[in-house]
This record gives C-alpha cells, structure tokens and sequence, in this order.
C-alpha cells in the first residue's frame, strides 16, 4: 500500500517571504502519516530545499522540458530540478494544457525525462465544462491517460491527478459520484494495462477546489487516495486541515 498525498501546487505565486508558509507547515507535521508534497515556483526549489533539509515535507516542481540540458530559452530540464531539490514534477497541469497547447504526447516526453532524472511525475488530467456536458468527461480522460503515461511508469515513479477543467480555481468541485465515477475508471484502465499487482496500486489525487471544508468528503470517496491543492496550498492555516483530513482518512 502507498502512502497517501497530500500535493500543493502553488502556481506563479510565492517569494521567499513565502516560505515562512513551508516553514510552518513542516513544524506542525514532524513525522506524516502521508506523503506532503509542495510543488513551488522553480525561483523557491533551492532556498525551500535547504530550508527544510530536516523535514518530512517533499518539494516538487510545476513542469519540465523534454530535453535534460540544451538551446532551450527560458525552460527548465528535469536534471536541473532534481539538483534544485525537486523530487516530483506536476506535468500536464489543465493550465498548461490550455495556455501552452501541451498534447499528451508532449505530456508523456515530459513524464519521461523526470523518471530518467529520478523524480516522481505527478500527472493531470481532466475534462473541460463542455466535454462533461457532451457525455465525454471519461472518453477524453482514457485518451489523456492512455497517452500521457510513458511506459516508463509504475506506481513509485507516477502519480494520476485527476483535476476537472470546471473546478480548477472556480470553487466548483465536482460532487463524489462524479469522483467515484472517473477515479474507479482511471483504476480499470491502470490495472487493464499495468496489470493487477502494479495497476491498483497506483496513487490516484483529486483535484479542484479543495478546501478545507470539502476536504473530508472528498477523502471518503473510494480510489481517492490524495489531492492536488492549488488556492488552499498557499498558507499553512487553509493547507494543513486538509493534510488531516487525508490524515484521518486513512
Ligand atoms: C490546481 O491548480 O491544481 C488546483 C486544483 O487548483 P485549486 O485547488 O485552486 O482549484
């Protein structure tokens, strides 16, 4: 059994006054029960690294190249992140699907690069409004899934973060059957390609709009084994009450 996460991505916000928010939650969590995971701003990777050197808490980044190295103006390769201090890498986030054309193909050469450069590649996926609306919310998560994972991936190496386009940042979430619904579909088609030892196995986040008063209802639902926490990941105060939901939900 995996541990379950609770992941943080803190988008383009936070300097290093930001990281007094770190601070705080790795002093309220010396020892999880769960994996915390921070994803932060590559400018924060390094001073949050040494930061919290002697804590539990895990800092990821929120997307890389391809390539490890090369004429790549302004972009950031999945070596560099690790030796920053990254141990995971968000990729194909919904924002970055939308404002920067990412494809999953492109997703599944990023997810590629961060194993070959020993970091977790968390990856999104999820449906806008007018795909659910059209009864394709699972049509377009099986292509998103089925592509976007390299054969590079196990349980150890990846997690699914299943994110509705709607619900990202809108203070929408979707309802728990919805949840049960694709969370029990992404577990079918894990197992149907991984196999039933690798496949149930893999960690399988909700994300949009967790909050935390939603927090405990969305942990209730089965094959929800973390989430993805934008908005209420940037203070310790909205983030760490949803660690102990994930905590209690155990
Ligand atoms: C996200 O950006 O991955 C996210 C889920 O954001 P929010 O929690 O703010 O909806």
């Amino acid at each position: 059994m995996q541990r379950k996460l609770a992941a943080g991505n803190w988008k383009m916000n936070g300097t290093r006054a930001s990281l007094a928010e770190l601070e705080k939650i790795a002093a309220s969590r010396k020892a999880p029960a769960i994996d915390v995971l921070l994803c932060l701003p590559a400018t924060l990777l390094s001073s949050a690294s040494a930061l919290l050197a002697e804590s539990h808490l895990m800092i990821g980044a929120q997307d890389c190249h391809a390539e490890p190295s090369g004429a790549f103006t302004g972009d950031l390769g999945a070596p560099m992140l690790a030796d920053a201090g990254a141990t995971a890498v968000i990729l194909g986030h919904s924002e970055r699907r939308a404002a920067y054309g990412e494809t999953s193909d492109a997703v599944r050469d990023k997810a590629r690069a961060a194993h070959a450069a020993g970091l977790t590649a968390l990856i999104c996926l999820g449906e806008t409004l007018a795909e659910r609306e059209a009864q394709r919310a699972l049509d377009i998560i099986t292509e998103q899934l089925e592509t976007s994972l390299p054969d590079t991936a196990t349980p150890e190496t990846t997690v699914i973060a299943y994110e509705p386009v709607w619900a990202i940042g809108t203070g929408l979430t979707a309802d728990p059957d919805q949840i049960a619904e694709v969370h029990g579909h992404l577990r079918r088609l894990l197992t149907r390609r991984f196999g039933t030892e690798q496949g149930p196995a893999f960690r399988l986040l909700y994300g949009g709009s967790v909050k935390p008063d939603n927090a405990a209802a969305i942990f209730a639902v089965p094959d929800v084994d973390g989430a993805l926490v934008g908005g209420a990941s940037l203070t310790a105060a909205a983030f760490l009450p949803i660690v102990t939901a994930l905590e209690d939900s155990r």
